[in-house]
């Protein structure tokens, strides 16, 4: 059976005890967690401990920490993706589908076809998805969610391996990357607006020494795409391939 997920400071992790309060609380209260049930606190980063219930009631819960249960994400690989900023709730999804699928950071960029602007309190809202996704998927670490920056600085993010996906790339080199690459300690996985790259966005990652990548002759959905990335990536380079503990 799996335990629940709650996240707390890290400071909080070092302790014998800690409180939750707030969203934690609410959660724990919607799960009907009481005196005696176990849990797992999670810095956020990766770190956890086993907890027990304490005390609960409207305000806070105490939880006692127990065993220190250090799981690092299995992913061998960083993967970063950064995404275009896409229309509507579109993000959310991408969002959440690539928390699920173990990306570490998402990197939120504009670009010539994108849209430019975001509502301040999307942000907000990204960390909660990121947050929630996390927690039902059993991660133990909840990605970052930063930018939108300019599309230059996207094509600069370091990684080991940078790839843009683009329409316009007649062939996909990546099995040749992983032939030459067989691990890579990060992979920046790059993924376009609705109305795509142009040409000269092309021919600018290609000059930073980015890997242009085709996905076939079909012109997929961004959001598509960004799970074609991110699933393809962690197939060749992360935890997709092999079943890790
Ligand atoms: N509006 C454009 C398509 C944009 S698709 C057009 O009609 O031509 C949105 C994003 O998904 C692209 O920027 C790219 O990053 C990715 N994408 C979609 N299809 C792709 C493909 N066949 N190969 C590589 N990337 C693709």
């Amino acid at each position: 059976m799996s335990l629940p997920r709650f996240l707390v400071s890290p400071e909080a992790l070092d302790g014998a005890t800690t409180e939750l309060s707030g969203a934690e609380l609410r959660h724990l209260r919607v799960r009907r967690l009481r005196a005696g049930s176990g849990l797992i606190l999670t810095d956020g980063t990766g770190r956890e401990r086993h907890g027990v219930v304490v005390d609960v009631d409207h305000r806070h819960a105490v939880i006692r920490l127990t065993a220190a249960a250090v799981r690092p994400d299995a992913s061998g690989s960083r993967l970063i993706l950064a995404q275009a900023l896409l229309k509507g709730g579109k993000l959310d999804f991408v969002i959440e589908k690539a928390t699920e699928l173990g990306v570490a950071d998402v990197r939120l960029f504009t670009c010539e076809r994108s849209v430019h602007r975001v509502p301040p309190e999307r942000l907000a809202r990204w960390e909660r998805v990121a947050l929630s996704a996390a927690k039902q998927c059993q991660r133990s670490s909840v990605p970052s969610i930063t930018g939108p920056t300019e599309y230059a600085v996207a094509l600069q993010v370091p990684a080991l391996l940078r790839l843009m996906f683009w329409e316009g790339a007649r062939t996909n080199p990546l099995p040749s990357l992983r032939e030459r690459q067989p691990t890579a300690s990060s992979v920046l996985a790059i993924v376009g607006p609705e109305g795509g790259f142009t040409a000269a966005e092309a021919h600018q990652a290609a000059d930073a020494g980015v890997h242009l990548v085709g996905l076939g002759g079909r012109i997929l959905r961004a959001e598509t795409a960004a799970l074609v990335a991110v699933t393809l990536c962690q197939y060749l380079w992360g935890d997709l391939a092999a079943a890790s503990a």
